[in-house]
């Protein structure tokens, strides 16, 4: 173990099944983004294990929802406490595996474990309906039920937050659980079962999956015909392969795929909650987020004030390893993330945009970017139409309100978008008018338990949070009773 933690027992390195660690002959190995070094070999999961994994979610359904709603949310709230009481250990992992800076590392655990918290909560308020019907002796009913057993499939750029978002409403809603975490950061999965484990959460009902060879894990995950339900977070590019894999079942589904999210800064916007909420979007998690501000646009009369108050906050951002003090911008995933920013970097330079600060890779063993601001952007280069994923600011000038909004809306994605304006009719018409599943009000960082996470158009369906969060793990049942 190259990780120090005071909890030995979150060091974990092969798949959780039915409450048990599950041994392997083969083995894939876990890097340290910001040094390369190894960190872990973590035991790849066989297909048998796979079978057993849903199978023992299936046979875990009928005690899992046996509980009463008291127990289960009992089971969940303890969960989430020994999730905070861990945290810094969780923290530790994650940054070893992810890269990210420790406070953010410890922010995600927290804000992971919080969706456990609010859906222990939420569980109480699964009600169904009784309906008025125009017809004598008869009595209409609508029941919630849990939908089953639900697999899952995350991604590395929030590989504890992400597991848990799921979780928390799939199991308060009464269904069981196997997720597959990405193969590049599958310890903080397995930290969690441990600790799904010591809350007293019963074999089977959360299981975690690890292997390096995501398709034919994926290919049973999303066609078993014992699952009733896929959640998926990733790339539009994969999400859309899932969904055909889970036609061919009719699988319910929910997809928290990419986004190109518009970052819009008005003349009237007060300019300091404006960069505030720019660097907030852009440069957390070193732009690896599918929320992030991926094009930057600001009203010409107030460019170039913006982007000298950009350049002061991002001359203030450390660079380096997460576990070092005083951190904001930890290494890019793997090496080929560092290459895509370069080459969308380079393009754009090429094509006439100015480089206003960073705009190279830093030497060295980790895979590291500088925090880059870019000028000039226009609609036909790769960085306007592709999502960044790296610490790039890219700035687009513009002058009018409806030509902003034509070219915001000039995407097949449709998560996130910003706004940052003091002129209350304009806010609510581009509440309205912005097609993304999230509009940010002066405010760049949006996300909580009780709210709606999702997007619209090719950045997915469903959505993570509050009570829309639960209804994606039930099924509707209309009851109707007859001859009364
Ligand atoms: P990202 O761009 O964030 O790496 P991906 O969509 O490639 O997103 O990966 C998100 C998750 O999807 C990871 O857990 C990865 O292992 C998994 N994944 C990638 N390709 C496939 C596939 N063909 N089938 C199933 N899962 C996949």
């Amino acid at each position: 173990m190259t990780v120090q933690l005071n909890n030995l027992d979150l060091w974990k390195t092969s798949s959780f099944v039915n409450g048990e660690w599950e041994q392997a002959h083969s083995s894939f190995k876990v890097e340290n983004p910001a040094n390369r070094q190894i960190i872990a070999e973590i035991d790849e999961v066989t297909p048998e294990q796979l079978e057993l994994a849903v199978n023992s979610a299936y046979q875990a359904l009928a005690k899992w929802q046996q509980k009463t709603v008291d127990e289960r949310a009992t089971l969940l709230r303890r969960w989430f406490e020994l999730i905070i009481a861990n945290q810094a250990d969780l923290a530790a992992i994650m940054t070893a595996e992810q890269g990210k800076p420790m406070p953010e590392a410890s922010g995600e655990v927290v804000y992971g474990a919080n969706y456990i918290r609010w859906y222990a909560e939420e569980a109480r308020r699964i009600n169904g309906d009784v309906l008025p019907v125009n017809q004598a002796g008869r009595r209409a009913l609508v029941l919630k039920r849990p939908i089953g057993v639900v697999t899952a499939i995350t991604p590395w750029n929030f590989p504890s937050s992400m597991i848990l978002r799921k979780a928390a409403a799939a199991l308060a809603a009464g269904c069981t659980f196997v997720v597959k975490p990405s193969e590049l950061t599958p310890l903080s999965a397995l930290a969690l079962a441990q600790l799904s484990s010591d809350a007293g959460i019963p074999a089977g009902v959360f299981n975690v999956v690890v292997g390096s060879n995501a398709q034919p894990i994926g290919e049973i995950l999303t066609t078993h015909p014992k699952v009733a339900k896929f959640s998926f977070t990733g790339s539009t590019f994969v999400g859309k392969k899932l969904l055909h894999q889970c036609a061919s079942t009719v699988k319910k589904t929910s997809m928290e795929l990419g986004g190109n999210a518009p970052y819009i800064a008005f003349d009237d916007a007060d300019l300091e909650v404006a960069v505030k909420g720019a660097m907030g979007s852009k440069f957390r998690n070193s732009g690896q987020t599918c929320v992030s501000a991926n094009r930057i646009f600001v009203h010409k009369t107030i460019h170039d004030e913006f982007v000298a108050r950009l350049q002061d906050k991002v001359a203030e951002l450390k660079i380096g390893e997460g576990t070092n003090e005083g951190i904001n911008i930890g290494p890019l995933i793997e090496p080929k993330a560092v290459e895509k920013v370069e080459q969308l970097v380079n393009q754009a330079v090429e094509s006439g945009a100015e480089i206003v600060c960073g705009g190279t890779r830093v030497q060295g063993e980790g895979n590291f970017y500088q925090p880059t601001i870019l000028t000039g952007v226009s609609a036909d280069m790769d960085i306007f139409n592709c999502e960044i994923f790296g610490p790039v600011a890219s700035i687009i000038p513009f002058e009018s309100e409806e030509e902003v909004v034509r070219l915001a809306n000039q995407t097949n994605y449709g998560l996130c978008s910003y706004v940052f304006t003091q002129n209350l009719n304009r806010i609510w018409r581009l509440s309205e008018k912005l097609e993304f599943g999230m509009v940010g009000i002066n405010e760049g960082v949006l996300s909580n338990p009780a709210a709606p996470f999702g997007g619209i158009k090719e950045s997915g369906m469903g959505r993570e949070g509050g009570r829309w969060g639960i209804e994606d793990y039930l099924e509707t049942r209309y009851v109707c009773m007859g001859n009364i």
